[in-house]
This record gives C-alpha cells, sequence and structure tokens, in this order.
C-alpha cells in the first residue's frame, strides 16, 4: 500500500483560538463566499470524475484524495449544511454532518499542499465548475482559522509587516544599489514621478537578481522614465496564494497607490504568475470603477515592444520548448504572446504534449513552491513535466513565470536531472541588438 495514503496529512495551526472557535471562524467565512457562483457551483457537481485526470497531483499519485473534486468536500458540505436552499431541513434531518476540527485539519493538505489553483480541472469539468476558484475562496475561511501551513504563515507575517516576504522596504535601495553594481546596470529607486512603477518577485531580490538587471537592462534601452520603489515594490502577493483576504488587499493597493502618486500610467509586473493573477485579475475588485493604471506582465510588455519594432533581437537558432505558466496562460490569457517573443528570438518551438491553455502545472504554484512539507510531493509532480519536456527533444526549455522556474530547478535537481529552465525575459536581455 502507498504509504502516502495511510500517514496522517499534515497541518499546523496558527494563533490561539479554541478548536470551536477555529470551525467558527472558518465556517463564517465559507458562508460569506457562497454567492450566487459558488453556489450553483456547488449544485451542478455530477460526480463524473473528469477532473481527476487533469489533475497533475492525482495523475501522478494515483491517489483518489487528489481528485479535484473530492478535494472541494468539505466546502461543499458546509454550503449544503449552512448556505444551500435547504440548508435548514439539512440540519434538521441531521443530513449533512457538520464540519469538526479533525476534518478542517486533514483538509489542509488537500487544498494547500496538493492544489496549486493552476484551473486545469476547471478546463476540463463539463459543467463549467471553478474548482481552482473554489479552492482559492475556501482557503478564505482556512486563514481566517488560523489553518494554514505554517512557512507560508510565516512569510504572511512577514509581508505584514514588511510588504513583502523577501525584505523591509527600507532596505529596498540598498539591495537595488547592490544589484545595480553587480550587474552593472543603473536601476532607479524612489523617484518621485516616473511613467513605469516596475515590480519584482521576492526571488529577483534574492537568487534571481539576474531577471530583475535585465528588466532593468531592457527599460533602459527602451529609454522609459521608471522606476521601482519602497511603496509598493513586490508583486507577488503572497495574501492571494495565503487565503488572506485583507493582506491580498494591501499589498494590491501599496502598487496602485503608488503607480497613482509618482503619476505612472503602467505597473510592470515581472515574471509571476500569481502577480498577474492578483494584479491583473483581481485588483479591480477594490477600486471602484476602471483601474487608474494599466497593469501589464513582463511577457505582454515584451511582446508589446518587439511587435512595434522599438525593441530588437538576434536570433539564437536552437530548438526549443516552452512551459506554460498557469497563471499567466490558463488562467490569465497569455498563450500567444510568450510564442510570439520566442519566433522573434530564433526558437521555432516543439511544443509539450498538454501545451497552452491545457498545459500541466509546474506543481508549485499556489504557494506549493514555499511549502516545504510539500517537497516530496512537486518531486513525484515533476516527472510529469520532465517526460513531456524530454519527448521534444529540444534543446532549451523556457518559461515565464520566476516561480515557475523555481519549482522546475527543484524538480531538476531532486531527480538528477541535468536540464535547465530559462527566463524568457533573460534571454531578450541577453540577446537585444546594439
Ligand atoms: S486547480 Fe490544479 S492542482 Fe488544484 S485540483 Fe485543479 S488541477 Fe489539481
Ligand atoms: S469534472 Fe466537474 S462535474 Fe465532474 S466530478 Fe469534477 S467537478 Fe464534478
Amino acid at each position: 500500500m502507498n504509504p502516502a495514503t495511510t500517514a496522517k496529512p499534515p497541518f499546523d495551526r496558527q494563533g490561539e483560538l479554541s478548536d470551536e472557535a477555529r470551525v467558527d471562524a472558518a465556517m463564517r467565512s465559507f458562508v460569506r463566499e457562497f454567492g450566487v457562483t459558488a453556489a450553483v457551483h456547488m449544485e451542478a457537481c455530477v460526480r463524473c470524475g473528469m477532473c481527476a485526470e487533469a489533475c497533475h497531483f492525482h495523475v501522478t499519485t494515483g491517489e483518489a484524495k487528489y481528485t479535484p473534486a473530492y478535494k472541494l468536500e468539505p466546502f461543499r458540505r458546509a454550503y449544503f449544511r449552512e448556505a444551500s436552499p435547504f440548508a435548514p431541513i439539512v440540519r434538521a434531518l441531521g443530513l449533512v454532518r457538520k464540519l469538526g476540527i479533525d476534518e478542517l485539519q486533514q483538509w489542509q493538505e488537500l487544498i494547500y499542499d496538493s492544489c496549486t489553483m493552476c484551473g486545469r480541472c476547471t478546463l476540463v469539468c463539463p459543467m463549467g465548475i471553478d474548482i481552482a476558484e473554489l479552492v482559492k475562496e475556501a482557503r478564505h475561511g482556512m486563514f481566517r482559522a488560523g489553518l494554514i501551513p505554517e512557512r507560508l504563515a510565516l512569510m504572511d507575517r512577514a509581508a505584514q509587516q514588511w510588504g513583502s516576504p523577501a525584505t523591509p522596504p527600507e532596505d529596498l535601495p540598498d539591495i537595488l544599489a547592490e544589484v545595480s553594481e553587480q550587474h552593472g546596470v543603473p536601476i532607479p529607486c524612489d523617484l518621485p514621478q516616473a511613467d513605469v512603477l516596475v515590480t519584482a518577485a521576492p526571488a529577483e531580490l534574492g537568487d534571481h537578481t539576474k531577471a530583475l538587471a535585465d528588466a532593468a537592462k531592457i527599460l533602459n534601452r527602451l529609454g522609459l522614465k521608471w522606476t521601482m520603489h519602497q511603496g509598493g515594490f513586490d508583486a507577488s502577493n503572497i495574501g492571494f496564494n495565503n487565503g488572506d483576504l485583507r493582506l491580498q488587499e494591501r499589498l494590491t493597493k501599496a502598487l496602485i497607490d503608488t503607480a497613482v502618486k509618482i503619476g505612472a500610467k503602467t505597473i510592470l509586473l515581472p515574471e509571476c504568475g500569481h502577480a498577474y493573477g492578483a494584479a491583473r485579475w483581481e485588483a479591480a475588485k477594490w477600486y471602484d470603477g476602471p483601474l487608474p493604471v494599466r497593469i501589464v506582465h513582463m511577457t505582454e510588455f515584451l511582446d508589446e515592444q518587439i511587435a512595434s519594432g522599438k525593441l530588437r533581437v538576434r536570433p539564437i537558432g536552437d530548438t526549443a520548448t516552452f512551459h506554460d505558466p498557469c497563471q499567466i496562460v490558463r488562467r490569465g490569457g497569455l498563450e500567444a504572446a510568450a510564442r510570439r517573443v520566442l519566433a522573434a528570438l530564433g526558437l521555432p518551438l516543439t511544443e509539450l504534449k498538454d501545451h497552452g491553455v491545457a498545459g500541466f502545472c509546474c506543481g508549485g504554484g499556489g504557494g506549493v513552491v514555499s511549502n516545504v512539507r510539500a517537497a516530496r510531493l512537486r518531486a513525484q509532480v515533476f516527472e510529469l513535466k520532465k517526460a513531456q519536456v524530454e519527448a521534444t527533444g529540444a534543446k532549451r526549455f523556457v518559461t515565464s513565470c520566476g516561480q515557475c522556474r523555481i519549482t522546475l530547478e527543484q524538480g531538476a535537481k531532486a531527480t538528477h536531472w541535468n536540464k535547465k529552465p530559462e527566463s524568457l525575459l533573460e534571454l531578450v536581455a541577453e540577446q537585444l541588438v546594439d
């Protein structure tokens, strides 16, 4: 028997709430989330099981508990008991058991360690149920109950204090000065006025500083008036992944309000999928009316600049394949942009067997890459991507999300694979025509 099926699922707890208070906090949040859309989705599942073969966690382990519909089971029970049209009858007749603390604790592994909110299951569901979105809503309740993986909670606390899990804002000027010196490229910080507010992912302020320096190289080459700013610099939005809605709102507003303050018309997001999900698609809910700035992902930006002729690149002339980041492509709609940039780079694509909107997740989205206790599962899931990349026979393996890159690098290391995922942004910077 697979040990993973018998082992007790891991869970962490934050704060001092009693068990009862945790269950109540989760329930109150779930009921708030059961708006019309969620209710329709909860009622619609016909248990066809089609979502199972879409989920990389289920496909690579064969474990029934990783079936997407099953991952929603506690949420579904809460709905029928607390918010469905027949909830009073359901409760009176005891048709659906009340959720207890043990079930919530065991659920943590299913919606944090083994769901990347990638939306591949959503794509195949014949009833149009947005399972990824429902998992995200379920995380809101789990956060309120103090029941999220401790590693994510740690990052959440840092981001609450600093606005970023990577660094306090007052250290940003020094970090940028160091990156600037190391890579020989000017990086403006805290300019009082600029046209473009440039943001980063935490890794770009630590291990992946080349990506930040390469973004600076491109922006300087274009002659744009841009800056990074202590007021809003980290776009990764840990609140979006953790289920911490208040933090998500605060971090999103920090970016947009800083852009407005300095007169920037554009916020440029880094190569980060969740930054795109949080800022591009969810920011509007905190502003009445249209957003006061344009929010663009780095891939979109590169595509536009190359298409306009303002950015010219030397062709590489090699074979390549591409990993589509879920939040940018399937959830974000940017399937063609990266392919146009790759074509400009002279990298004809041999597509993965599953690619574009149907591509499999890297296995690290939704905070899973930062969740240390999910490392074994991530390595198992990585085998799927590795096999698909190998099957293309392509020499280069490119992607456009730093978090995907970290996940894929970790997977390569864990499985002794010698291919290194490359950044689309870094390839463009390396191939700039003088
Ligand atoms: S959103 Fe992705 S990881 Fe989560 S259940 Fe669906 S396919 Fe699996
Ligand atoms: S594919 Fe949709 S309808 Fe079928 S089991 Fe999964 S969630 Fe339910």
